[in-house]
């Protein structure tokens, strides 16, 4: 295992080749030619299975629950040799979807499930050892907010990796450098900055920018196709990002996909669908690095969703709370967060198909990483 491991890194260090393309200053000047690379998202073949129920037998249906199986939702202990049935696996793992995505609970593949399964989101899966990682009924409460007269519910439904595990006491000034094989440019760089500031602004950590690579906390690079840990990104669309549990601190972003790294759209909204807001997903990654799962409030940056041209930075009151469990609260936070909008709060998740699924929480990943990590120490030494 360990040379495995070893090998992996040693691909991630030697033989990836720099980033070529990718990053855009706004959306307007992202070829169309990418774009249209883009739209050919290989998972809209699933709307075709709209109507689908158990009992029946469809042609593809295994490759439906490849998906499923691939995001946790199927034990591992089921390998290959699928069915084109829909028997009883898929019934659950539909039924499980729905429950994480809080769509009416029906075991159909209904249109706004296969709506939500077609999203494009990242490798990494949403239940791990058949325990979801996005539905924590532990602690799950409701508490009610008033304001502009208006009462409404927020649901906390944050989430940490199992065993929550967490930057230890005495490491809360974290560094963090980028893969000097990607060669970005400041531009670039400067959105993770941001990205990093938010986290910090509400807890006792601090990031610092670094230049060694292989001495920081924190590494984060973008890749593309298979790069050493198993979970190769898929070009664009689809997966975009993934990272693992503190500490192991990896952050790896599909170099394929149209970055947008302006922070344009002051409203939330860029103009080119097909394109991702990088900080964005940087934000949600983040989360990650620092011990959060995914949550199910919709509203929030740790949600495994965002719409596809849109900006989504600001971190929610399921996001501060969520990060403050595990490390406390920032003593010059003045608590300026806002709790989410009640448009946000309380939406069907599957009322629209056109948005992009980020994410970074697996036990499985994680083991790999953890054990990579002791490979790259063996490799550095
Ligand atoms: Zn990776
Ligand atoms: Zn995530």
């Amino acid at each position: 295992m360990m040379r495995i491991c070893v090998f992996g890194f040693f691909l991630l260090f030697f033989v990836l080749s720099p980033v070529s393309a990718g990053f855009y200053p706004n959306s307007s000047v992202v070829p169309p030619e990418l774009i249209r690379n883009a739209t050919g998202n290989l998972w809209n073949s699933f709307l075709n299975f709209t109507g689908c129920h158990a009992g029946n037998k469809y042609d593809g249906l295994y490759k439906l629950k490849q998906y499923f199986q691939h995001f946790g939702y199927i034990p591992e202990t089921f390998s290959g040799n699928f069915t084109d049935d829909f028997d009883d696996i898929l019934k659950n793992a539909v039924e499980m979807y729905q429950r994480n995505f809080r769509l009416n609970v029906t075991g159909v593949l209904d249109e706004l499930t296969l709506k939500q399964v077609v999203i494009p989101r990242c490798g990494n899966p949403d239940v791990v050892n058949g325990t979801s990682t996005m539905h924590s009924g532990r602690r799950t409460y409701e508490v009610s907010f008033s304001g502009g007269g208006q009462r409404f519910h927020a649901v906390k439904r944050y989430s940490f990796f199992p065993g929550e595990p967490r930057w230890p006491r005495h490491r809360r000034d974290l560094t963090y450098a980028f893969n000097p094989r990607n060669m970005l440019t400041e531009e670039v760089k400067t959105v993770f900055s941001r990205a990093f500031a938010r986290w910090a602004e509400v807890t006792p950590l601090t990031f610092t920018r670094v230049e060694s690579f292989s001495n920081s906390d924190i590494f984060i690079g973008f890749y593309s196709g298979e790069h050493g840990d198993g979970e190769p990104f898929d070009g664009p669309m689809r997966t975009l990002a993934h990272a693992f549990s503190p500490p192991t601190g990896h952050f790896h972003l599909d170099r394929e996909e149209n970055w947008i790294i302006s922070g344009e759209g002051g409203d939330g909204v860029i103009s080119v669908p097909e394109a991702v807001d990088l900080e964005s997903v940087a934000v949600h990654e983040i989360g990650h690095l620092l011990g959060l799962g995914h949550s199910s409030v919709e509203g929030s940056i740790m949600y495994p969703t965002i719409m596809t041209g849109k900006r989504k930075v600001d971190l929610t009151t399921d996001d501060v709370e969520g990060v403050q469990y595990l490390y406390g609260e920032n003593p010059n936070f003045n608590g300026s967060i806002s709790p989410p909008s009640p448009s946000t709060q309380q939406r069907d998740t599957g009322e629209s198909g056109d948005a992009s699924r980020i994410d970074g929480s697996r036990l499985v990943l994680t083991s790999l990483l953890l054990l990579s990590t002791v490979g790259l120490f063996l490799y550095l030494v």
